[in-house]
């Protein structure tokens, strides 16, 4: 038998890299391509691990080098946020909701890119498009991760074509959207039992501006008063992992679902971008951000802007 093809998200993979891996293998086998699988490049957080508990979905197979293997990647498409040895894999397929980023391929492949709330939406799509019903579960896994990565859609890389699948999706799984959604907020665990490193560390993104390697983690709470309160102990990890990975500055946005705003911390030589580019004064509380829920189309394009700007 042949190596499979792996169908896999990014590092510290959330829902959405998962479940959009689950239920893409699934459509390619549906369609009669038996060699596809899903596929992790990390451990799973505790809402991922709700969503698969829930469905009866076994964890996807845990890759930690691409070199020789055929992959499809899903939700992501950055050189850092993908295995470190990715450019030694072949890449076959790319399904993607953020930025175009510095992954060059060489040979023609499908790449599909657009601005909705959730990889999974595109996902769903296929199966519509392709008329395959998707089963309970793998349209309650997609659901899932269309809610994860858009707060129940209510964050503003909501769009319209997230509204509409959204449903569908919920119809087939036979859950409703308000109360699964709110399940899964509440599977993401009280804030009080996590780490400060945990925090930090499970969703955690690498990018380089204008040569400046710069690390972003967001954690997404009801409230921030539990992160305000431990804002010491957070710095001290941003601190470390920044020097770990020699990064230029890590920056922490906390997002709080209520008041619809993100605390923002950062640490490194260059908070100044920061202060610069969000108008803000960084202090240990951090700074509030009213309005700012998302780190790919409120904070990732103004540092880039921010970076080249002072380049
Ligand atoms: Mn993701
Ligand atoms: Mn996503």
């Amino acid at each position: 038998m042949n190596e499979p093809i792996h169908v896999i998200g990014h590092k510290n993979p959330d829902t959405d890299s998962v479940c959009s891996a689950i239920g893409y293998a699934f459509l390619r086998n549906a369609l009669g391509d038996t060699e596809v699988r899903p596929a992790r490049a990390g451990s799973l957080n505790p809402e991922t691990r709700h969503v698969l508990e829930r469905f009866s979905l076994p964890e996807p197979d845990l890759l930690t080098n691409a070199t020789d293997r055929r992959l499809i990647l899903v939700d992501h498409n950055e050189i850092a946020q993908a295995l470190d040895d990715i450019r030694h894999g072949t890449v076959l397929e790319v399904w993607e909701h953020h930025r175009i980023g510095d992954l060059q391929i060489p040979s023609p492949i499908t790449f599909h890119c657009e601005p909705v709330g959730a990889t999974a939406t595109l996902i769903a799509e296929q199966f519509f498009l392709h008329d395959i019903e998707p089963p309970p579960a793998i349209a309650g896994a997609l659901l899932a991760a269309i809610l994860s990565d858009t707060l129940v859609l209510a964050s503003p890389t909501t769009s319209n074509k997230d509204r509409r699948m959204a449903p569908r999706l919920a119809a087939f799984a036979s859950v409703d959207v308000a109360e699964f959604g709110a399940e899964l907020m509440a599977a993401r665990g009280d804030i009080a039992s996590r780490s400060a490193r945990d925090l930090v560390e499970s969703d955690f993104k690498a990018f380089t501006f204008s040569g400046n390697r710069v690390g972003i983690a967001q954690v997404e709470v009801p409230d921030t008063r539990h992160l305000v309160a431990r804002h010491e102990e957070l710095l001290a990890v941003m601190e470390q992992i920044r020097a770990a990975q020699n990064l230029r500055l890590v920056i922490l946005l906390g997002t709080d679902i209520a008041r619809k705003g993100s605390h923002l911390w950062a640490v490194g030589d260059r908070r100044d971008v920061v202060e610069h580019a969000f108008q803000c004064q960084l202090s240990a509380e951090g700074a509030f951000l009213e309005g700012c829920m998302s780190r790919k189309k409120q904070i990732v394009p103004v540092l880039e802007a921010a970076f080249a700007a002072m380049a």
